[in-house]
């Protein structure tokens, strides 16, 4: 059986996960304890214009889908801290997704304006013959801030870093005080990230 500490076995995220997201990524509480982290089972997440780089997961409307791989007790689904990381890291991104499908509506035509809107962020940038066609989008840079406020907190610590051990370890209340005391750095990397000019995003993202 796959375990991963950021996520109860119904799909949904723990406190002390939903803690550090709403930190980094701004994104509403409500709408993370609404989200829904799902195994997808075929290789539909693999279309053309989907960076396999990001290593397999797309959020659609309030579920998110993460391939296999997550959910392999031999692999990131071992339950590790090592995974734990990855696993927050991933969703940091992905979650940053979340408000934009509540933007363009729950309801079917919303769907298909979300799912139109991206293809055509990525139609425009390979038009162009732009590299990074799915992460340079909009969209997909606005969906990233949250992961790259991560990386910046925990620096070189990585799966070491005291907030990452808390959620590893599901102490919410823990996760809650640090982010609160560290409430001024953390607004501060929102900010600078929110800023970044256009631009390649780094190798090993
Ligand atoms: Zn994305």
């Amino acid at each position: 059986m796959w375990r991963a500490a950021p996520l109860v076995h119904d799909g949904t995220l723990t406190e002390a996960a939903m803690e550090l997201l709403h930190a980094v990524s701004g994104v509403d509480k409500a709408l993370l304890r609404a989200a829904r982290i799902r195994p997808s089972r075929s290789n539909w997440l693999h279309a053309p214009w989907y960076g396999r780089r990001r290593g397999g997961a797309l959020t659609m409307g309030r579920t998110i889908w993460f391939t296999a791989n997550w959910f392999d007790p031999k692999g990131l689904g071992s339950g590790s801290l090592k995974a734990t990381y990855a696993w927050l890291l991933h969703l940091a991104h992905e979650v940053g997704h979340l408000p934009q499908a509540e933007r363009f509506g729950q309801h079917l035509p919303g769907k298909a304006r979300y799912t139109a809107a991206f293809v055509w962020q990525y139609a425009v940038r390979a038009l162009l013959l732009q590299p990074h066609v799915h992460d340079g989008s909009p969209l997909e840079r606005e969906a990233d801030i949250g992961r790259q406020v991560l990386r910046d907190l925990v620096a070189l610590d990585h799966e070491r870093h005291p907030v990452v051990q808390a959620v590893h370890s599901g102490h919410a209340e823990h996760v809650r005080q640090w982010c609160a005391a560290h409430s001024v750095h953390l607004a501060e990397l929102s900010v600078k990230h929110a800023a970044r000019p256009a631009g390649p995003p780094d190798a090993n993202a």
